[in-house]
């Protein structure tokens, strides 16, 4: 634990509390506080102030308190025993972290699997089926004037993405930021984001799917039946007018958050999106790109798609890489009670899954690396205690753009990061393997 006391400050630090990634942060740091995150909003702000080192224990095994090794060697035991684990979480966490989690998964033929499967992983499905017409947020800054949001509240879950990439800023095209740009909203409700859209939207919930079918129809000329103004609250005219915007727009975007993903329709929802975009693109240049959540959710998927060729839910137990959410999707080998091992990093499962999955979750010996006390390590039987990536730790995170960031951390932790207790642990399965395998 440091003992400086003298303030000082920290530029282009990297807030990563949310998956817009700002690295332009300016921290002052005294002793183990962070007293002011200049350029933060009021979530990176709260994520900056909340975080000091607090006294924990290193690590927990069946709740009694012990050294790192000690637990290290604990949950070594555990993966190197189990028949059918699982690794899961690693949206807060650095991908060089990340990358150790993955080989881990490969050596214990473990069902790996992230966050992104409660949240954008029907993109992910839908990405497979349909592609991506894709940019970075600092080329939509400098060029895009019709910036389309559809099922999402940036105004209160990502509140610099209005400002610092989608709506306010200047850009190189768009000199005069918001007097070149139309902004529309696409939700089920009213939410604080309506007041910076020119135009708004109110789908029916559960009909994103018939709405985005019918832009289809429209860009392609096709007659729709009227019935599909009931179908989904919007009128043709409506429809039309937004269809004439997006064909006559110079550089048009299509963000989308999980208010498309996890309603009824989920990747058919991601895909027709996609696909109304391919479309498009006979007219003016339109890209789609999803709003995600978690601070390096995107590193996730990329990291793990680089290493299995898939982005979640993938199967090492045949000793190579099968992807198939729902059936090696975490949620799902818990709530039918298959996994007998779980490796849980820098996530919080036990406060958010269903019941049944929580439940098999106590029954399991579970390991879990987290720098805070959560309903997660609260089940666990190694608890490790970890550095606060970013704020602590050094690495690399991709913001939702698919661009890495490098980490600027603020203050030394005296806990390990959890890059070093996993690659501890995989050196450790390692060992026991080959023994294992030297005997039979
Ligand atoms: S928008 Fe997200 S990454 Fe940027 S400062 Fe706010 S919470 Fe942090």
């Amino acid at each position: 634990m440091t003992t400086e006391t003298t303030p000082y400050v920290v530029e282009n630090a990297t807030c990563t509390f949310c998956g817009c990634v700002c690295d332009d942060m300016i921290l002052t740091v005294e002793g183990n506080h962070i007293t002011q995150a200049k350029n933060a909003c009021v979530l990176g702000k709260a994520w900056f102030a909340e975080h000091t080192i607090e006294d924990r224990p290193f690590a927990l095994v069946d709740g009694q308190e012990t050294d790192t090794a000690t637990a290290v060697e604990a949950a070594a035991q555990i993966l190197a025993k189990a028949r059918f684990p699982i690794v899961y979480g690693l949206s807060d966490t650095t991908c060089e972290a990340q990358r150790q989690a993955v080989a881990i998964a490969d050596l214990v033929g473990a069902s790996i699997d992230t966050t992104t499967s409660v949240c954008h992983g029907p993109t992910g499905i839908a990405f497979q089926g349909v592609g991506e017409s894709t940019a970075t947020l600092g080329e939509i800054k400098n060029r895009a004037d019709l910036v389309i949001y559809w099922g999402g509240n940036p105004a209160e879950s990502h509140p610099r993405h209005f400002t610092r990439y989608a709506v306010t800023p200047k850009g190189m095209f768009v000199p005069n930021g918001r007097k070149d740009r139309t902004v529309v909203l696409v939700d089920v409700r009213r939410t604080p984001s309506a007041r910076v859209a020119d135009i708004f939207l109110q789908v029916k919930p559960g009909a994103d799917f018939e709405l985005l079918w019918a832009l289809r129809a429209l860009v392609k000329g096709s007659r729709i039946d009227p019935a599909i103004e009931e179908i989904t609250g919007i009128s043709l005219e409506t429809m039309q007018d937004l269809v004439e915007r997006m064909k006559n727009c110079r550089y048009g975007v299509l963000f989308f958050g999980m208010g498309l993903t996890m309603t009824r329709g989920r990747h058919f929802n991601a895909g027709a999106l996609l696909a109304l975009t391919t479309d498009l693109n006979d007219y003016a240049h339109f890209v789609a790109k999803p709003v995600r959540g978690h601070g390096n959710v995107t590193g996730a998927d990329n990291v793990v798609t680089w290493q299995t060729g898939y982005p979640f839910a993938v199967n090492f137990a045949r000793g190579y890489p099968r992807f198939n959410p729902g059936e090696f999707t975490t949620v799902d080998l818990l709530g039918r009670g298959e996994a007998d091992a779980a490796l849980i990093i820098a996530s919080d499962p036990a406060s958010n899954f269903p019941k049944a999955a929580v439940e098999h979750m106590r029954h399991i010996p579970t390991i879990v690396l987290d720098p805070k006390s959560t309903y997660t390590t609260a089940l666990a039987r190694v608890a490790f205690t970890t550095a606060t990536y970013g704020i602590n730790t050094t690495g690399t995170v991709y913001r939702m753009d698919d661009i890495p960031i490098p980490l600027r951390p603020a203050f030394p932790s005296p806990y390990p990061t959890d890059e070093e207790v996993l690659t501890a642990i995989k050196k450790r399965v390692r060992e026991l393997l080959q023994a294992k395998h030297a005997v039979a």
